[in-house]
């Protein structure tokens, strides 16, 4: 799509905001009425909530005005999202989107005023800053003017598939965050919906099995050197299932953790299951699962050639790593699963 072409149908998104979707636009209102309120803060002030249908019907809005696909709107967003977690980043933002741009790069570099909302001087000094609010100013502070301006971004080369990796590849100068941004899209393709929170034990909670605490420690089943996980005894043949939304990151064999696989959820949590017995038929990298999905089964695969097993009791080494964009780490699942065994005590009854 031509950038003027898309930039005359910038001005209708807000016209289709306040006609089309009262209950957006009046989020809108509250939205502005709420940044104001925090330049001038009253006791009272209180961040607007959106729900995640609003926050979709918005991604699909622009989609059909950029030509950008919902789900890679959805995906950067939920990207940026997993950023601010792990960076500890406040935004200034209210709900609606997760996406910031630093001062220097809304106004541009050389811009001498850090504030400027102005179209004219913000596009002279190459800021990226956008109107997609209608009211002629880009003003980083409002989420419209920050989808407009990320969609601007990633239509920059084109809305092809392959022109948005590298759209986004150009911005993040990261290929992570790229790989990260096209899973989250497939999820959202693949889920219809925003709405992938849900988690599961891996086990099923009906099936013998015990497990405590064990990541840390010195040593554990299957040749770990510091134990990233936490392992959960069962008999071989148990059903291994998906904690979580996600998509098969890898699958295959590991000379320590045997047939292993790793799912990335929605949060940038990578969950790794390993030493099964074996994989459900079918399932292949880059599949979406479902919380509850069989992957496989129970084993005592690893510490050895493809194919060895027996070394050590059957059981699921289980992991859980973050990302920050940069390199991975593993923090105790232990609590998580906890949590996810006690839910699914309370749904199976
Ligand atoms: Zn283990």
């Amino acid at each position: 799509m031509q950038r003027s072409a898309f930039w005359s149908k910038v001005l209708v998104l807000s016209l289709l905001l306040s006609t089309v979707t009262p209950t957006l636009s009046s989020h809108l209102d509250l939205a502005h009425a709420t940044v104001n309120n925090q330049l001038n803060p009253t006791p009272s002030s209180q961040p607007m909530k959106y729900t995640q249908a609003e926050r979709k019907e918005l991604f699909e809005r622009i989609s059909l005005l950029s030509g950008i696909p919902w789900t890679y709107l959805a995906a950067v967003d939920q990207y940026e999202k997993t950023m601010n977690a792990v960076r500890k980043r406040k935004t200034v933002h209210l709900g609606m989107t997760n996406i910031e741009f630093s001062e220097s790069a809304w106004v541009g570099v050389l811009n001498p005023d850090p504030q400027d909302t102005n179209l004219k001087s913000v596009a002279f000094f190459h800021g990226l800053g956008r109107d997609g609010s209608g009211d002629g100013m880009a003003d980083r502070t409002n989420d419209l003017d920050v989808l407009a301006t990320m969609a601007a971004i990633l239509s920059k080369n084109g809305t092809r598939i392959e022109n948005l990796h590298i759209n986004l590849w150009q911005y993040y100068q990261n290929a992570r965050s790229v790989d990260r941004i096209r899973q989250f899209a497939a999820i959202y393709e693949s889920l219809g919906t925003l709405e992938a929170n849900e988690h599961a034990f891996p086990l099923p909670i009906s099936a013998d099995y015990s497990y405590r605490s064990t990541w840390g420690d010195s040593r554990g089943w299957g040749g770990h050197r510091t134990h990233e996980g936490t392992d959960l005894f069962a008999h071989y043949g148990v059903p291994v299932r998906s904690t979580c939304y996600g998509i098969v990151e890898i699958k295959g064999w590991n000379p320590y953790g045997g047939w292993r696989i790793g799912i990335r959820d929605l949060n940038n949590i990578y969950h790794y299951y390993a030493h099964l017995s074996g994989f459900q038929k079918n399932i292949k990298i880059n599949d979406i699962v479902k919380p509850g999905q069989t992957l496989g089964w129970v084993g005592s695969s690893g510490y050895g050639k493809p194919g060895t097993s027996g070394k050590f009791p059957p059981h699921l080494h289980f992991g859980l790593y973050r990302d920050n964009g940069s390199t991975e780490w593993s923090y105790d699942p232990y609590p998580s699963l906890r949590r996810w065994e006690r839910e699914d005590r309370i749904k199976n009854k």
